[in-house]
């Protein structure tokens, strides 16, 4: 009998009944929007804010209405006008070129190595050769590269340093909480991320002219006093009538389910960590697949797994991966010459116009294997997702 797999990769656990009865009251008092608040009442988008910050350990917090937007408020905030450079690893979501074009900013594409992390030396080049003051780091996938490492080379050019913490909201690097590097760092809570409004985002930042512009450009209509987490007015007349309203503020609905998450997040990080592990243990010793070792220090959240196939030629990943997705086992390749579905690599931007070629990162992309770890599978199917995989991987080395 071969094993079929049938739960759905896409699949996130249900918004909690407590949270539902929240929205319930909320849609009910029809004061949906963040500044719709009645005398003495504080929005639900401004508790979230404070809640956060406090959660991260970070001074300022502003809520948006996703990751994206989050990203393209921080390079404004930081400063990226049209023409500025932006450095950006290039193994990372279509949102992040799509805020520096959005900025007019230009994106100099850093290499990655073979642990999908920002290749050092390639960073420290570019910064080098372009001069360019920003960068924007994506810890794509959960993979965090050497902090220690970044830092010195941001020191050294005097580069504003932007997280984006799409994949490691709950994440630690030596203890530090990923998101207190940056100097300002961004969050997505789209459905498929560490907590779930749909859509939604952060940024934070414990620099006060940088959190005062934010909130202004998220939309702010001049009531920016009602925010969660905010430097003082004064920081705010310097900067109020010089940001662009970019529109990207968080209602109140998405606000209060995620209110509801935020408590919980460690205990899923949790979860997620022993499904990872398993899947984790299973793909290191199946022939033809390999696993990198992550490091001691590194407590990330094990949402995902990238695993390489590196038994087959990348021209055979394909249909590997096609048989595999007959059995069920839905697995992402970010070495397709075409994006689908939430997979795309730098040389698919085609609107960033012609990029310097960055081999190393279409090398190690070409045997990246990508799977989603949805906190509905049991530990059980993490196993049996092993099965699969390693069963269809043996296949082809056995002919
Ligand atoms: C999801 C994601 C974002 C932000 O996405 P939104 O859909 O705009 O919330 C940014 N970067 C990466 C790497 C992502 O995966």
């Amino acid at each position: 009998m071969t094993k079929q797999f049938e739960k759905p990769f896409t699949q996130q656990e249900p918004i909690s009944e407590d949270a539902i009865e929240r929205v319930g009251e909320i849609l009910r008092s029809g004061r949906l929007h963040r500044y719709n608040t009645i005398a003495g009442e504080v929005s639900e988008a401004s508790l979230l804010e404070k809640e956060f910050a406090a959660w991260q350990g970070t001074k300022y917090c502003l809520a948006t209405t996703s990751g994206g937007q989050a990203m393209q408020i921080a390079l404004r905030t930081a400063g990226v006008k049209p023409g500025t450079k932006v450095l950006a690893n290039a193994y990372t979501l279509a949102p992040v070129p799509g805020a520096i074009y959005a900025t007019g900013g230009e994106p100099v594409l850093v290499e990655i190595d073979e642990n999908w992390h920002t290749d050092i030396d390639d960073l420290r080049a570019k910064a080098k050769n372009t001069g360019a003051k920003y960068f924007i780091l994506s810890h794509m996938r959960g993979h965090i590269v050497d902090m220690d490492a970044i830092k010195a080379v941001c020191d050294e050019f005097g580069i504003i340093l932007i997280e984006d913490c799409a994949h490691t909201m709950g994440a630690k690097w030596k203890g530090t909480r990923s998101g207190n590097f940056g100097d300002i760092s961004c969050f997505s809570t789209q459905t498929y991320k560490h907590i779930n409004s749909g859509e939604g985002g952060f940024l934070i930042t414990d620099n006060p002219e940088f959190a005062a512009r934010a909130v202004v450009g998220s939309g702010s209509y001049m009531l920016y006093g009602s925010h969660g987490a905010i430097p003082p007015e004064d920081v705010f007349q310097k900067v109020r009538l010089d940001s662009p309203n970019c529109s990207a503020r968080l209602d109140n609905l998405r606000a209060a389910i995620l209110r509801d998450q935020l408590p919980n997040l460690e205990a899923n990080v949790h979860r997620w960590n022993v499904r990872y592990h398993i899947l984790e243990a299973g793909f290191r010793t199946s022939p033809g697949l390999s696993v990198i070792e992550r490091k001691q220090h590194e407590e990330f959240v094990g949402s995902s797994i990238q695993f390489k196939a590196t038994g087959i030629a990348p021209k055979d990943i394909p249909a590997f991966l096609k048989d595999c997705g007959s059995r069920g086992v839905e697995i992402k390749w970010f070495g397709g010459d075409e994006p689908v579905a939430f997979t795309s690599r730098y040389d698919s931007w085609q609107y960033l116009g012609d990029m310097d070629p960055l081999p190393n990162t279409i090398e190690t992309l070409s045997t990246t294997c990508d799977l989603r770890i949805p906190l509905t599978f049991s530990e059980q199917d993490c196993q049996d997702i092993v099965d699969i995989v390693s069963e269809e991987m043996a296949a082809r080395l056995n002919t």
